[in-house]
């Protein structure tokens, strides 16, 4: 890898700095014109005191657009991998969850190592989870990611136009970003990255067959042409999932046939995800207002801002709201369904209620110490499962109360896709909301 890492001192090991990066232009195929464009964010790097020379300003911060799978991660790498510069990413899901500060302090430390070993690249995957426009409800509580997005702000205005550390991010939904985001200075550059055509498909299918034992007959064209719609990350598994039927039957090449095969396997799997979408929509749109509608119960829980530390009482409400989609699936579904889509949050409940009972916030282990003893681990999980069990009914109870409020949220939702607080908090006015005594835990 060309990539340099300077470590001053005996400083601590970078976090976010993927080692190794050594991927190349001639690596992303079926670019077309586009390639001119991520060639010139090469030259910020590489010509950077000739562009500022010139009062030609360096973007700090390029934005790729397009569906998932096109290749936009691959090519931040390749940046990097031309550019020779050090690569640091992160998924800006990973801002959005678990305590209140956290994504801030993250965002931080990510562009502190990422000045440190500079020059480098910093790549944001997914952007929109974290950069939707302030206010829009999605996913835990919306103060977070607003600390969240203004660390990201400060964080890219402090490297305005130097070219040393640039911030390539991606996202499918350029248009729900938060307009502070894309002012000049910040994510001014925007990158279309569309679905590859035919010679595009084709030329994809090549480079993965690069570092295959395929036969020399094959016939690209035909596999091309039997795969109208997929992208990158899905033409690439053809190449793998071929590679595979060549091995089970003994055979040393991949010919066309193991191709068009695995084409027609990644085509079934393509139809099933769009046949599930609609019902999942509704899931999804549940799961949303659910979580929003639970939230508006708690009040202080959007005005928390220091950091990593919740108060008992948030920290049950934090929980509270986190099981929320849980809760709406079973009351809108039926006990026994297992669901993906509210498997994250169940998850970041269970690490908060562990940490409730860990902090000794517990009546029960309040003032415990050698909490670690062996026999202790097992005490510590049942009481965390005691407070998530109480903080699940309190959630069920908010839902039930409110199912009108509900109903209307999950309506606008199905029919939006999102909305905006101002949305949401006038339905919260029409409909009113009714507020359940707490129980005391
Ligand atoms: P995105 O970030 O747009 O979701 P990725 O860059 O993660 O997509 O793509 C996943 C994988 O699919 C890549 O690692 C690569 O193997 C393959 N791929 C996607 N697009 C291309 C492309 N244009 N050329 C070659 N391979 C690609």
């Amino acid at each position: 890898s060309g990539a340099r890492v300077r470590r001053a001192h005996n400083k601590r090991l970078p976090q976010y700095l993927e080692r190794g990066v050594d991927v190349k232009f001639s690596d992303v195929a079926g670019l077309g014109k586009i390639r001119l464009e991520l060639e010139e964010i090469v030259k910020f790097f590489t010509h950077g005191e000739m562009y500022r020379r010139r009062g030609v300003k360096i973007p700090g911060g390029i934005l790729l657009c397009g569906p998932p799978g096109v290749g936009k991660t691959l090519l931040a790498k390749a940046v990097a991998g031309e550019a020779g510069v050090n690569f640091f990413s992160i998924s800006a899901s990973q801002f959005v969850e678990i305590y209140v500060g956290v994504g801030a302090s993250r965002v931080r430390a990510l562009y502190q190592e990422a000045k440190e070993n500079a020059p480098s690249v910093v790549f944001i995957d997914e952007l929109d989870a974290v950069g939707r426009e302030r206010g829009l409800i999605k996913g835990s509580g919306g103060q977070e990611r607003d600390a969240t997005l203004n660390q990201l702000l400060v964080s890219l205005d402090g490297f305005e136009g130097r070219g040393e550390v640039i911030t390539i991010a991606s996202t499918n939904r350029p248009d729900i970003l938060d307009p502070a985001l894309v002012r000049p200075g910040r994510f001014d550059r925007k990158i279309f990255i569309p679905k590859p055509g035919l010679i595009g498909r084709m030329e994809i299918l090549k480079v993965h067959a690069r570092k295959k034992p395929m036969a020399d007959d094959v016939d690209y064209m035909a596999v091309a042409s039997m795969t109208d719609g997929m992208v990158g990350a899905e033409l690439a598994n053809i190449i793998e999932v071929a590679a595979i039927n060549m091995m089970r039957d003994g055979r040393t090449e991949i010919t066309t046939d193991d191709l068009l095969q695995a084409a027609q396997i990644e085509e079934r799997g393509m139809l099933d995800r769009k046949e599930r979408s609609p019902e999942t929509w509704k899931q999804v749109a549940i799961n949303e207002a659910a979580m929003a509608v639970v939230a508006v119960n708690f009040p202080d829980l959007r005005n928390i801002e220091f950091e990593g530390m919740l108060s008992r009482q948030s920290l049950l409400d934090h929980i509270t709201v986190q099981l929320a989609p849980r809760a709406a699936d079973e009351l809108w579904y039926g006990e026994g369904q297992l669901s993906t889509i509210w498997a994250e949050t169940a998850d970041n409940a269970r690490s908060a209620a562990r940490s409730y009972v860990l902090g000794g916030l517990s009546e029960k282990h309040h003032g415990l110490s050698n909490f670690w003893a062996a026999d202790r681990i097992n005490e510590i999980d049942l009481e965390a499962l005691r407070v998530m069990n109480f903080c699940y009914d309190g959630a069920k109870e908010i839902l039930q109360q409110n199912r009108k409020l509900m109903d209307a949220v999950v309506d606008e939702l199905v029919r939006k896709k999102s909305l905006t607080k101002q949305e949401f908090f006038n339905l919260v006015e029409l409909h009113g909301v009714i507020k359940p005594m707490p129980p005391s835990i």
